[in-house]
């Protein structure tokens, strides 16, 4: 009987190994991009075509490569990154397990040309399925420009695997995007069959992300920052009006690396609550900081799951930090502070905590925030101070739960609609109406709350529920300038489905056909040039699509103002339809519409 035992040639070896490493086009572009910027790279160009199947090419001006590790690279196991077992427990670096490159040339054909800073000359090396074809002197600049070609050609199987175009493309943006976030230092630049898709100059974060995710987040971001010796958090969040129908722009980094986690990504929408409507989806690229040794480390280099020694703190200190950075930026009426009761409830919430830890956790300035209040919240709350002391081990939490934190992550917690606890609501000063709901009372803003009332029923109007026309006996005519007549001929469409029908008569002038029910007789013309003046003022925000101003002009010009006094009926229909609101905390322009007043909070304050 002959032995049957084979070892495999190095470049079926490699093919099996890559298909770990380099699934898509996406994948090879992340390997690569992370490997210009552990060589230190200060501009990175990425020139795909055909969604990266024909070529992917990444030129950077790191450190580049000797001409000896030029040959090196290419080897499995060749990396400059670690040396031994520990090394693996502190990496800074993206890469390290040396495998990206050997990969790489066996499922293409590879060309580099690298030039070490500070050496005359580079090198140019050409592979072809693990194959070297070509070495050479080259003379070129500083640094690493490596391309791949006909990915996967040896492995048709693979080949015939990969989705269309826009489909790859799309996954090729995605490791680009987040890398790119990642790291707003470094110029990054995509051309996509010779078309440059992005070009992203180095700057501040901020203008990273608008750079990426789009001008419509300008002054629409929240910064989120929390130090403590343990963990930082740094980034932004979306207000909560950018959040959107899918989920989309949500990055979640840890040191420095993207991660995919529920478990984060829950911490984070629930901060935000009754703030946004149930099926829409908040904006945040969020940075965690933590010490590599309180991670689980065991993680593959293109996995994006995390495994954290301390998840429940983790969980708290994120909910509580994006809450904090809401409630600063007043976009949250609320003026408790609490940690989402899930957590509160949390008995091991204490638990990982070892009293250096929780030492240097007070020494830290979230704890000194929370502590001390923070002036969005000017009625320190003691329940407050309760959950600290139960976050940092110093008290038992009173309740317990038998249900495990995780089962709720799916479905996400039911948030219970607030409910006032009877009808006997009272108007105060003309301004304001005090309305008793469970444990405290809410003080509604009677404008606030008429104006996000109104801006939803204008959005339902828009979208599939326009107001009827209540058409005029005697048509109006409304002569304006030139430039308001041009506005309104823009409008008429969305009028029309807001109850105003209007025509042009001759120039610059329009007939009022009719309008809706509740404007009175004869105020036609000024209900329409009012709006026009509410909607010049909004033409100054040009983030807002026209017809999203519109919507925030008839409500303002429409609803019930401070300083007017209500009857019963109509303070009954204004706090019902407040209550049948999608998003009842903010009017439209992201003021408070209530406030909110615990009877603990009032109690402590009469000394009981
Ligand atoms: P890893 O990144 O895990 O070390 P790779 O296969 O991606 O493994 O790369 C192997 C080695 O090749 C790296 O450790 C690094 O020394 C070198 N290298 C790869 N890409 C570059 C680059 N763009 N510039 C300089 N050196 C590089
Ligand atoms: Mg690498």
């Amino acid at each position: 009987m002959p032995d049957i035992i084979n070892l495999l040639p190095e470049n079926i070896a490699n093919q099996i190994a890559a298909g770990e490493v380099i699934q898509r086009p996406a994948s090879a572009v992340k390997e690569l991009l992370e490997n210009a910027i552990d060589a230190g790279a200060t501009e990175i160009k990425l020139i795909v075509n055909d969604a990266g199947k024909s070529l992917i090419q990444v030129i950077d001006n790191g450190k580049g490569m000797s001409e000896t590790d030029a040959r090196m690279c290419f080897e499995r196991h060749a990396t400059s990154k670690i040396s031994n077992i520990d090394d693996l427990f502190h990496i800074k670096t993206m890469g390290f397990r040396g495998e990206a490159l050997a990969s790489i040339a066996g499922v293409s054909q590879v060309e580099l040309k690298t030039r070490k800073q500070g050496e005359p000359i580079g090198t140019y090396i050409e592979i072809d399925n693990s194959v070297v074809r070509t070495q050479k002197p080259v003379a070129c600049p500083e640094g690493t420009n490596i391309s791949m070609k006909n990915l996967f050609f040896t492995v048709p199987a693979r080949r015939n695997f990969l989705k269309s175009d826009s489909r790859e493309l799309k996954h090729i943006i995605e490791e680009f995007t987040r890398i790119a976030l990642a790291f707003p230092d470094i110029f990054f630049s995509l051309t996509s069959n010779g078309q440059e898709v992005f070009h992203l100059q180095p700057g501040p974060l901020k203008q990273r992300i608008i750079n990426i995710l789009g001008n419509s987040y300008q002054s629409k971001l929240v910064s989120v920052k929390e130090q403590t010796d343990y963990i930082n958090i740094l980034g932004f969040v979306g207000k909560p009006e950018t959040a959107k129908k899918t989920r989309g722009d949500q990055y979640f980094f840890v040191n420095n690396r993207f991660i995919k986690s529920a478990y984060l990504n829950h911490a984070v929408v629930n901060a935000f609550a009754e703030m946004i409507p149930k099926d829409t989806f908040p904006m945040y690229v969020l940075f965690i900081d933590i010490d590599p040794s309180r991670l689980d480390i065991n993680v593959h280099p293109t996995k994006q799951e995390i495994k954290f020694e301390d998840e429940k703190v983790i969980y708290a200190f994120v909910n509580s930090a994006v809450r904090h950075a809401l409630a600063q930026f007043s976009v949250t009426p609320s003026l408790d502070f609490e940690l989402d009761a899930d957590v509160q409830k949390q008995e091991a919430i204490s638990g990982p905590f070892t009293p250096e830890q929780r030492a240097s956790a007070m020494s830290g300035s979230l704890y000194h925030t929370f502590a001390k209040g923070n002036q969005a919240h000017f009625i320190e709350s003691r329940s407050n101070l309760e959950q600290l002391d139960i976050l940092y081990g110093r008290r038992e939490p009173a309740v317990e739960t038998s249900q495990p934190l995780s089962s709720e992550l799916h479905s996400g917690p039911e948030l219970k609609p607030a409910k006032p606890v009877n009808e006997d609501w009272i108007q105060i000063a003309n301004k304001y109406i005090l309305v008793q709901m469970q444990g405290g009372f809410w003080l509604i803003d009677q404008q606030h709350a008429h104006e996000r009332v109104l801006y939803e029923r204008i959005e339902s109007a828009l979208k599939d529920n326009p107001i009827a026309v209540q058409k005029s006996l005697f048509p109006e005519v409304l002569e304006l300038s030139p430039a308001d007549a041009a506005l309104l001929g823009e409008l008429q469409n969305d009028l029309f489905l807001l109850g105003y029908m209007i025509e042009p008569f001759g120039a610059n002038s329009y007939v009022i056909h009719g309008t809706p029910a509740d404007v009175l007789k004869g105020n036609e013309k000024n209900a329409i040039e009012e709006l026009l003046e509410e909607f010049k003022h909004f033409n100054l925000s040009p983030d807002y699509s026209e017809r999203e101003k519109l919507m925030r002009a008839m409500a303002r010009r429409q609803c019930i103002k401070s300083g007017t006094k209500l009857t019963d009926k109509e303070i009954h229909t204004l706090v019902e339809d407040l209550f049948a609101c999608k998003v009842m905390n903010t009017n439209p322009g992201g003021k408070p519409v209530f406030l909110e007043f615990g009877y603990s909070d009032i109690e402590k304050m009469f000394g009981r």
